[in-house]
């Protein structure tokens, strides 16, 4: 299958599928370590993404895609989760003006959401964000690419690194965000916005059919 723009609609459906069934742990966590609100902030703005994609002409480019998801979260998702998604995707967006993706335009794609959500939340790897599940994602698809991998394979590879960045934001103190807020009592607990990073990146792989 090529990653066209059928599968960054594919891609965004199943993101909103798995971010709703996925709502009420993303809430758990964020009560642990913030306000309780990113499962609700997520699923609100993926479910007007959705509406906006059914009302709108069907797009040619993965990056029309990405955009209508990047725009509708900056005006649906609030706090610190809208404008940084929405930053991410808008950057994806940019290098996405394409009919479809091989291996390489799959580790742009990603390493333009991390410039994103870094020149947006200015968090560095290791403050327990969700930029600790993007880093290790972008540096799994660029080994993956340089090593021959098909662009379903990149996916892959970036959704497993993602989820293992995701739990090993377990013990670490967060020093951006609300989470910093509680100092070391932010440690033992999972960053929501990491572990919703790894939904949105494991969306992708499974948009794929992997
Ligand atoms: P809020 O904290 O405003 O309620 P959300 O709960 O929707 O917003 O999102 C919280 C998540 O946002 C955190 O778990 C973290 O991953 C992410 N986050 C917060 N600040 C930053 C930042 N400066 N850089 C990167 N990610 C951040
Ligand atoms: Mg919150
Ligand atoms: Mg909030």
């Amino acid at each position: 299958m090529s990653l066209d723009v059928t599968w960054a609609l594919a891609w965004v459906r199943r993101t909103a599928q798995v971010v709703a069934e996925n709502r009420d742990l993303l809430v758990e966590l964020d009560r642990q370590i913030g306000d309780g609100d990113h499962g609700e902030n997520l699923n609100r703005g993926f479910a007007a993404v959705i509406g906006k994609l059914d009302g709108a002409e069907p797009p040619e480019l993965v990056g029309d895609v990405l955009k209508t998801v990047a725009t509708t979260l900056m005006s649906t998702v609030g706090g610190a989760a809208g404008p940084l998604y929405g930053t991410a995707y808008l950057r994806a967006a940019k290098v996405t003006g394409v009919a479809s993706l091989d291996a390489a335009g799959v580790v742009a794609l990603l390493e333009a959401g991390l410039e994103g959500i870094v020149a947006r939340g200015k968090a560095q790897p290791g403050e327990k964000t969700m930029v600790d599940a993007w880093t290790p994602a972008v540096t799994a698809a660029q080994d993956a690419a340089a090593n021959g991998a098909s662009a379903e394979q990149v996916l892959v590879a970036a959704a497993e690194a993602a989820e293992a960045g995701a739990v090993a934001t377990d013990p670490l103190v967060a020093t951006k965000g609300r989470a910093s807020y509680l100092g070391e009592r932010s440690a033992g607990h999972r960053d929501p916005g990491a572990a919703s990073s790894a939904l949105v990146i494991r969306a992708a792989a499974e948009a794929a059919g992997t």
